[in-house]
């Protein structure tokens, strides 16, 4: 035995975990493949944010279960590490399973099984993430104490990846042709608080000293702790796309606090608009969260009024979900499900509008646009404004010889709810 293949679920930290999962498996002679029935171990890489990722990861699983033979199936990552034997007990199939950042435990496993033949260098690739870019997960875990939240207690608290292996990762990544390095961790701003006297800024700085042609860009900064000097570095570095995900969660200080979050509405508003007046051009997204227990339709329309005031570019709406092990499950005013669904599709309605107004206003316009995928004479590309797997794309055609990782200047045509349609220029 010694193939194996890894079915990753969840966010972008997860496929991080599973790339350097993967790495560390072929070091020790194994063998990775694409096809589930080439693989001789399963390894499925869990989520257990909300209900939704809970349902996904257990359907997954079952599913594995259905085809699985003789193989051995290893489940990790939240869900295991939440639920752990309660998971091997409803699903006896199950032949390992442990939390995250336990590696070592999985290859033990499988080394037990390991026949001796070993096979190096007929890896197959790991596609999971196209040619084109690659997350870096510069921290993992949580201290914050968000009362919505089961991350911290699942992925522990805070801890800063050291910038020496960080720089290494990247300077891998761009030797090899990756253009767009995309850092994540629970709060990016986070960043250097264990370390000493190094932080986001200077992190951003010696990154950007790679040379190389290639963008970087920022996911999940809490909004409190955007400063002027992490703003400044931002605006300086060419890299550094002006592209910036900052989870709100909601507008009104009430619920702000029931959440255990920090800031309030105003001070939201103001920050988006140095965000905006220091650097033209920026994408803001941020995500909410609608049905929080005791949120009122007063609240939830304050909401959407903050929502068409602001006129966030990109937005992402979860319903509350409900979580055992949190404080906010205890708390009363528990809304029901047909609320919260309403709420989502109210608000997802009105993104829809903005967002179509604010794709058409880039009609006729040219920017660099980043080729991810080749698909006959047609490509997918992306531009600055666009982060892979939860932004829109671009829709190139007449894309003959062109190469996915390539930089096009392209000029967009169509505008559509998500997606660009757009023509090569430099042909
Ligand atoms: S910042 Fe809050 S929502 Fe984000 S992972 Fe930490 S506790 Fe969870």
């Amino acid at each position: 035995m010694k193939n194996f293949t890894i079915i990753t679920l969840g966010c972008a930290k997860n496929t991080v975990d599973s790339r350097h999962l993967i790495d560390a498996l072929k070091n020790e002679g194994f063998k990775y493949v694409e096809e589930f029935k080439k693989a001789d171990f399963v390894l499925i890489n869990t989520c257990c944010f909300i209900e939704d990722a809970k349902e996904e990861s257990i359907e997954e699983i079952l599913t594995a279960v259905k085809f699985k033979n003789e193989r051995k199936l290893i489940v990790f990552g939240c869900l295991s590490k939440r639920y752990g034997d309660e998971l091997i007990r409803e699903i006896p199939e199950i032949d390992f399973s442990c939390g995250v950042d336990e590696k070592e435990k999985i290859i033990e496993y499988m080394k037990l099984y390991r026949v001796q033949e070993l096979s190096y260098g007929q890896n197959e690739p790991y596609t999971a993430e196209p040619p084109t870019y690659r997350y870096i997960k510069i921290a993992e875990g949580c201290s914050r104490r968000c009362t919505f939240c089961i991350i911290p207690s699942v992925r522990g608290p805070f801890r800063s990846i050291s910038p020496s292996e960080i720089l290494k990762e990247a300077e891998k990544f761009v030797s090899s042709g990756i253009k767009e390095l995309i850092l994540v961790a629970q709060d990016i701003t986070q960043y250097g608080k264990d370390l000493k006297g190094y932080n986001l800024k200077d992190l951003l700085k010696d990154l950007c000293s790679i040379s190389g042609d290639f963008w970087i860009r920022l996911l999940y900064l809490y909004p409190s702790q955007i400063d002027e000097a992490l703003i400044e570095v931002i605006a300086d570095e060419e890299k550094i796309v002006k592209y910036l995900d900052i989870p709100m969660q909601h507008s009104e200080d009430r619920i702000l606090r029931l959440m255990g979050r920090t800031g309030t509405k105003k001070e939201y508003l103001k920050k988006i608009k140095i965000l905006r007046e220091s650097l033209p051009g920026v994408i803001l997204r941020s995500t909410f969260i609608v049905g929080f227990p005791s949120e009122t339709e007063e609240d939830f329309q304050r909401l959407i009024d903050f929502i068409e005031e602001v006129q966030f570019d990109r937005l992402g709406v979860f319903k509350y979900s409900r979580e055992a092990g949190t404080k906010a499950y205890n708390l009363k005013m528990q809304i029901p499900e047909t609320v919260k669904n309403r709420r989502y599709d109210e608000i997802m309605s009105k993104q829809a509008l903005i967002s179509l107004e604010k794709n058409r206003t880039l009609v006729g316009k040219s920017y660099p646009c980043l080729i991810d995928y080749i698909d006959g004479d047609m490509a997918i590309g992306r531009l600055y404004c666009h982060a892979p797997e939860i932004d829109g794309v671009v829709i190139l055609e007449d894309t003959l010889n062109r190469k996915p990782g390539e930089r096009v200047e392209v000029l967009i045509s169509e505008a559509y709810e998500y997606d660009l349609k757009g023509v090569i220029l430099n042909k």
